[in-house]
């Protein structure tokens, strides 16, 4: 019913209204964490996305209107958090609460009706803001996310992988030959190599990596949490399936294959830039080394090492 706008933190000290708020917003299929003041709900908003923060105004250690001003920080979150705030004062001081970033209130004794009224109505706020973000965010070709989206969500994964001391990895990949596909097929075959790559793709990461078409039939995978050794694995994978992808009933008369390069983070790495330029230097060689394989970037210091033993005698 509500498409993928379930996702509800309640936030009050009264245990009673949080338990009776969950049962009653789970019974109309969203799906309910709760908190017990702004401290709490502002370290479960940390780790997870949600779309609507339903909150008491009186808390102790934070209140509704500080923990608002906080979610409300410029370039906090991507999504558009739908806030409702529920008080008990009948005269609800509405300038401070919208200048906090409040989108709505509820009094309190709570009329579930009229919250999820209210939540509808946050829905269509909600729709609105996905549907401008997928635009800014996604090739419209295959629905990966575009490189505008790449320094920002790169980092933000980067920033993660540090917080929890664990690395990260990316993959970049460059279909081979493929100006011969479009000179001999036609643009238009050349589109649904594309895509069908992006599918296949698309079905072997988790939901936390994101694929990126970095350009016309360049694509980067980013994989948080993940060693350079697990990411070649991931690598070889997309290589072997892009490798395996029939497409003869579309007119597609050949093997496609893609080169790729791999590179892992370093731990004093906080920017993304390297880490990509890495994986693109592995590419190179990856296609220098005949294309249709895959170069770690640790191989490719190897190779530069060699290089130099032989330039110095
Ligand atoms: P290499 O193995 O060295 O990568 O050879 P390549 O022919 O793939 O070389 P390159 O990466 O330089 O060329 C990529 C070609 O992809 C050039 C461009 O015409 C084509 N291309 C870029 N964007 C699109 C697109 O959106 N659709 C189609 N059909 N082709 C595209
Ligand atoms: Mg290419
Ligand atoms: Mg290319």
């Amino acid at each position: 019913m509500f498409g993928n706008y379930e996702k509800v933190l309640v936030v009050d000290d009264c245990e009673f209204l949080r338990r009776r708020l969950d049962k009653e917003l789970r019974a109309h299929g969203y799906t309910v964490q709760t908190a017990c003041d702004g401290v709490e709900a502002l370290k479960l908003v940390e780790g997870q996305e949600f779309d609507f923060i339903i909150t008491d105004w009186d808390m102790p250690n934070l209140d509704g209107e500080l923990l608002c001003r906080c979610l409300r920080t410029e370039g906090k979150f991507e999504r558009y958090l739908y806030i409702i705030m529920m008080t008990a004062h009948t005269e609800i001081d509405a300038v401070a609460g919208f200048a906090a970033g409040v989108d709505d209130f509820l009094l309190k004794p709570i009329n579930v009706s009229e919250l999820l009224a209210r939540m509808q109505a946050g829905v269509r706020i909600l729709q609105r803001d996905r549907k401008m973000a997928n635009a800014v965010e996604r090739d419209p070709l295959t629905g990966l996310f575009n490189r505008r989206s790449l320094a920002h969500r790169m980092q933000v994964s980067l920033d993660n992988c540090h917080r929890i001391g664990r690395p990260m990895s990316c993959i970049m990949l460059d279909l081979d030959r493929f100006k011969q596909i479009n000179d001999e097929l036609g643009h238009t075959l050349g589109d649904t190599v594309i895509v069908s790559v992006a599918e296949s793709l698309k079905l072997l990461f988790r939901a936390n990596d994101d694929i990126f078409r970095y350009g016309g039939e360049e694509f980067l995978i980013v994989l948080p949490d993940t060693d350079i050794e697990n990411a070649t694995l991931c690598a070889e994978r997309c290589r072997s399936s892009i490798e395996a992808l029939n497409l003869e009933s579309v007119g597609v008369d050949r093997k496609i294959t893609a080169s790729v390069g791999v590179a892992q983070t370093i731990p004093s790495e906080r920017s993304s830039i390297d880490l990509v330029d890495r994986a693109d230097a592995a590419l190179l060689l990856a296609k220098k080394s005949g294309r249709n394989c895959t170069v770690t970037d640790e191989q490719l210091l190897e190779s530069t090492e060699k290089v130099a033993d032989i330039a110095n005698g």
